[in-house]
């Protein structure tokens, strides 16, 4: 027996350069990412559409090709060892591709053998019992219902027993009951001892499902951190006051600061873990303002990858070029 691997996954200055076509040029899909799973984790990738989420889990499944950089699953180069590199990992694709003309157990038998899983070391039926779709083992795909066919793609994905399970956006057009069945499976499998990744542009599902979450925004990772530590840094919220009287300038407020919006109202935020809306009220009154209506705001997706993305020019950054 080898040890276990720290790191489920690992990529060093990944880059993929799609390139140009008579119609678009070249585009730069991942830029220099740096990225490690740590074993046993059930790792989010966030990002918003045309991030590069899947560029990078295609290059791990070994359907797209790496422009540079360096990949190891499990412990294992997929230059140098390209078959078992990727007998590490079980991948479910964004599509729905049901093969409808099988039952669920022809289904996985004919991944194992694609697999070259041998016959007497399939487990098909556990497999199937794992992913609750044992009482439908012989019946047709077509007859399944949506929420079964999404079972039954992870169940392929897990016919070679692979230590990592990469999902490409699971529950993308999936319904709140079905959401939340899926993401039970996958705390089970986790709970058996798999290394979860899996790609969403919901913060929500992130943040309930996953321990670690990367951020990755136009190609590069701005935040890989565990869950808790980047919701605290993602805690910002606003207080958006109407005020009775328009205001020339936004006042200065002890411990604040507020901005005047071009409709004439007054944004603060504030850390909610530091302060509280009545507290930035009472620094809003103490300044003189009185207030005629307000509103809260919570950050949206596209905030938390600006601000993380994006500095202040005004301030410049030293570490951005
Ligand atoms: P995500 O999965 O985060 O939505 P993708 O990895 O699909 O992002 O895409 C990243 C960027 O690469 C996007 O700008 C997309 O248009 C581009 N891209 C993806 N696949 C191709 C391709 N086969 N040819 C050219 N450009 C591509």
């Amino acid at each position: 027996m080898t040890a276990l691997p720290d790191f489920a996954i690992e990529a060093k200055g990944l880059v993929k350069i799609y390139p140009a076509s008579k119609t678009t040029p070249a585009k730069t899909a991942l830029n220099r990412v740096d990225l490690v799973v740590p074993r046993g984790s059930i790792f989010g990738l966030l990002g918003p559409n045309g991030a590069g989420k899947s560029t990078f889990i295609n290059i791990l499944a070994g359907l797209t090709r790496k422009s540079a950089g360096e990949v190891r699953l499990w412990g294992i180069d997929i230059d140098q060892h390209p078959r078992s590199a990727r007998a590490a990992i079980g991948v479910v694709p964004q599509e729905l591709a049901a093969d409808v003309f099988f039952t669920p157990r022809e289904s996985l038998e004919l991944q194992a053998g694609l697999y070259g899983v041998p016959k007497g070391e399939r487990r098909t039926m556990e497999v199937l019992n794992a992913l609750g779709l044992g009482d439908k083992a012989d019946a047709y795909v077509r007859q399944l219902s949506g929420g079964m066919k999404r079972r039954l793609m992870v169940a392929k994905a897990m016919v070679h027993n692979p230590p990592i399970l990469i999902l490409d956006e699971p529950t993308a057009g999936v319904d709140v009951e079905l959401r939340r069945q899926l993401w039970s499976y996958v705390q089970a499998l986790n709970n058996a001892g798999v290394t979860i990744v899996l790609t969403t542009h919901y913060l929500e599902e992130a943040q309930a499902l996953c321990d670690r979450i990367a951020i990755i925004n136009r190609g590069e990772v701005v935040a890989s951190e565990p869950t808790a530590a980047l919701l605290r840094r993602l805690d910002t919220r606003a207080v958006v006051i109407t005020p009775q009287e328009p205001l020339e300038h936004a006042p200065a407020l002890d411990g604040f600061e507020g901005k005047l919006r071009p409709d004439g109202r007054l944004a603060i935020s504030f850390k909610s873990e530091a302060a509280s809306v009545e507290a930035v009220l009472s620094a809003v009154r103490a300044a003189g303002v009185q207030i005629r209506d307000l509103a809260t705001e919570d950050p949206d997706l596209e905030d938390v990858f600006l601000a993380l993305t994006y500095s202040d020019p005004a301030q410049g950054d030293p570490t951005r070029d």
